[in-house]
């Protein structure tokens, strides 16, 4: 299997790097510390067209897939900007997937050409304190009001929920024990979130500080149903056309790039020795191609990382 990069695609690796390059370590560093949204660098990412990558044509997006969405992420995180680069634009790469693909129209109209130029800074609105990873258990609510819904509930984590306009909200409409399944039931929203019923609080954390993730209250934000996302109660299979995606591309960010990443900026002090960096980069390639049982990855683990006996 030929595993070279078609010319466009490398073109486009280079030009995302030397774009990059403008941005050095002592940027990152400085927007790190002082908790600042990295303005410059999204600036320079939307006049490239690359925060619309993977936005298709007709709403002035470049109409790329995963991939070249994976190759500016990569390339971002991969420059010293790590996760504080690729936080900053990462939602607006492939986040608003559902509403590509299950918006009305008129939604997407209204929207994705201003996420294509970088204009409208979006959020995604998921995890809550009692559901994480059990996206189900979500408790915030949205309850039919004339010709929309009231939104009452509380969400964690959002990032960007400080700098962005519109949040990729999700809710419920029909209470979990009235449904036939747990994911029925569930709502997604493009909700506005520059409105006084939202309250916004960033949450401590050590790390990645140029992007604040948040608290953030609905105290019966109204949502016209016009924001809706498709059908009022298939949220839940719409989100997993941004989470699947959303995957790949953390993947890309955190993975590959940051190691090389550790390797350039932090390599000669220590940080990361050229050993492990190599050894690494030899790992993850295997596993891109050849599939691995968890078995092995924990033996692995067992063996090499823990130190036991490898008859363990
Ligand atoms: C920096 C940062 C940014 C983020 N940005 C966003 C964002 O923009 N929008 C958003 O919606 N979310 C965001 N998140 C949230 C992120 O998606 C969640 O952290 C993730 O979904 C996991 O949820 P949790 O942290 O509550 O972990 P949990 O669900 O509490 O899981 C923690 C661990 O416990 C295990 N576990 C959980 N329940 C069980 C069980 N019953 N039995 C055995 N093991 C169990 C899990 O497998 C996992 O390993 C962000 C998080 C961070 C840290």
């Amino acid at each position: 299997m030929d595993f070279a990069e078609d010319p466009d695609r490398r073109l486009l690796r280079e030009a995302v790097r030397e774009a990059c390059a403008r941005f050095p370590d002592e940027y990152w560093a400085e927007r790190d510390q002082s908790h600042t949204f990295p303005w410059e660098f999204y600036a320079e990412m939307a006049k490239g067209g690359w925060i619309g990558i993977a936005i298709p044509a007709e709403y002035g997006g470049g109409g790329g897939g995963i991939t070249e969405a994976s190759i500016v992420l990569e390339e971002v995180a991969a420059s010293g900007a790590c996760m504080n680069g690729a936080s900053s634009i990462h939602l607006s790469i492939f986040g608003m997937h559902p509403v590509v693909r299950h918006g009305s129209a008129e939604l997407r109209q209204r929207h994705l050409p201003r996420v294509a130029t970088g204009d409208l800074h979006v959020a995604f609105g998921v995890t809550e304190p009692d559901a994480g990873l059990d996206t189900t258990a979500i408790r915030t609510r949205a309850d039919r009001d004339g010709a929309g819904y009231r939104i009452t509930g509380r969400k964690v984590w959002t990032s960007k929920a400080l700098e962005s306009e519109r949040v990729l909200l999700l809710t419920r409409t029909t209470p979990a024990a009235q449904c036939a399944k747990r994911t029925d039931g569930l709502t997604l929203f493009l909700a506005p979130l520059r409105d006084p019923a939202v309250a916004i609080r960033p949450i401590p954390k050590v790390g990645r500080n140029a992007v604040a993730s948040c608290e953030v209250s609905y105290d019966g934000l109204y949502v016209d149903a016009a924001d809706r996302v498709g059908e009022e109660g298939r949220g839940f299979t719409y989100l997993l056309d941004g989470l699947n995606a959303e995957r790949v591309l953390v993947a890309a960010e955190a993975g590959f790039a940051a190691a090389d990443a550790a390797m350039q900026t932090h390599g000669g002090f220590g940080y990361a020795s050229e050993y492990h960096v190599e050894r690494y980069w030899r790992e993850a390639r295997l596993m891109r191609i050849a599939p691995v049982p968890q078995e092995m990855v924990l033996n692995y683990l067992a063996e090499h990382v823990l130190g036991l006996p490898r008859s363990y």
